[in-house]
């Protein structure tokens, strides 16, 4: 039984796999997804220590399996990953 890799819900039978290159690229542009503030912000409650979302980037940072995500994880994703694309296409024509 698989879990989607951030919010740990049952992803949908056609489930998108993520390359962990793509997922660390997104954290590096600033990726925080919703699902996983709220976990480990709730782990911090808990563990009472520095456990944060900060955390939760590290362990994206050396991960390099395959991420398996739900749809509406996906989606965070995507949409993160076309924001900042925008943003850099518009730095290189300036002139
Ligand atoms: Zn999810």
């Amino acid at each position: 039984m698989t879990h989607c890799d951030i919010c740990n819900c049952p992803p949908e039978p056609d489930a998108k796999r993520y390359p962990a290159a793509r997922m660390r690229s997104a954290v590096n542009t600033g990726f925080r997804p919703a699902a996983a503030v709220r976990l480990y912000t709730s782990l911090a409650n808990v563990f009472q220590r520095g456990v944060g979302i900060e955390q939760w980037v590290e362990q994206v940072r050396k991960d390099t399996t395959d991420w398996v995500l739900c749809r509406s994880c996906a989606t965070e994703l995507d949409e993160h990953v076309e924001q900042p694309r925008r943003r850099r296409w518009s730095l290189f024509r300036r002139r």
